[in-house]
């Protein structure tokens, strides 16, 4: 990494994905027709203080406003309680990579599409002291042939394209995380989210899921067979987690709901 000559460079190098493969990543709208079938989907909310005045104008687009931040949501895939993603394969590669779809987020890490691109090197050196402090795949600036961010830009095509699919989904998505919002501000669960800096989990419920996965692009004939895959997922889940997990219990009573009055 070189910031001084505003240069990031990274090469990850897979075989440490044990260290940020944790059990959920985050996927847009537009990811939810390819990914149903292997990860349990949720929504899920966090806050987010502006850092420049573009920044805050994305922040506008895709949140709502809450005091001098914002609050963005977007789908949480898999379950992020447990350690390890159940995409990652013996060999600590990721099976959504060899078969061409990787989540965008996950196409993008140490980076984070809801910060702005010319911010890329701060979200990237603070990354390094958080979550990816144990992460191998940051190079020194000898290492030119692994610039992956320079001079406010994305400079490897497959970053790029990332990045703005993420950013594009999430605009796609603003309406409806913002009507979810609306209701889950009614429960008791919103004030002590504003309380803390953790993420705000939900189920998507039973009265937006099928305009939903209209938008997601998800054909009619699929819907059942959503259902019943995401309810399998879920209920799945609890069982291999053992435990009271109310978010997934939430879903399960929303697909029953929804297979009862509809199916
Ligand atoms: S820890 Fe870093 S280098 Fe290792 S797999 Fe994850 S992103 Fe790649
Ligand atoms: S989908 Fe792949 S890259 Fe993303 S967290 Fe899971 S194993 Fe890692």
């Amino acid at each position: 990494m070189n910031l001084k000559q505003g240069t990031c460079n990274f090469k990850c190098v897979s075989d440490c994905a044990g260290r940020c493969c944790g059990g959920a990543t985050i996927i847009t709208i537009d990811e939810i027709a390819k990914l149903y079938g292997v990860f349990p989907i949720t929504v899920g909310f966090r806050n987010y203080a502006p850092v420049d005045e573009g920044h805050e104008a994305f922040l506008e687009a895709v949140g709502s406003s809450s005091g001098k931040s914002f609050i963005v949501g977007d789908f949480i895939a898999g379950n992020w309680r447990k350690g390890r993603c159940s995409q990652l394969a013996a060999d600590n590669r990721c099976k959504l990579h060899v078969e061409g779809r990787k989540p965008y987020q996950c196409s993008i890490v140490p980076f984070c599409a809801v910060y702005p691109e010319e911010r890329q090197d701060a979200v990237f050196a603070s990354q390094r002291q958080k979550a990816f402090r144990q992460c191998g795949g940051y190079m020194t600036y000898h290492e030119t042939e692994d610039a992956v961010w320079k001079s406010g830009r994305f400079v490897q095509p497959d970053y790029a394209e990332a990045f703005r699919r993420f950013r594009s989904g999430m605009l796609r998505q603003a309406g409806f995380m913002r009507t979810i919002l609306v209701e889950l501000k009614k429960q008791s669960v919103f004030s002590s989210f504003l309380r803390g800096n953790g993420i705000l989990e939900a189920a998507i419920p039973a009265y937006l899921l099928f305009d939903l996965l209209d938008a997601a692009g998800l054909a009619s004939g699929s819907r059942e067979d959503f259902i019943r895959v995401q309810r399998d997922l879920c209920t799945r889940e609890l069982q291999s987690s053992g435990k009271h997990v109310a978010v997934f219990e939430d879903c399960i009573v929303t697909f029953k709901t929804v297979q009862a009055s509809v199916l």
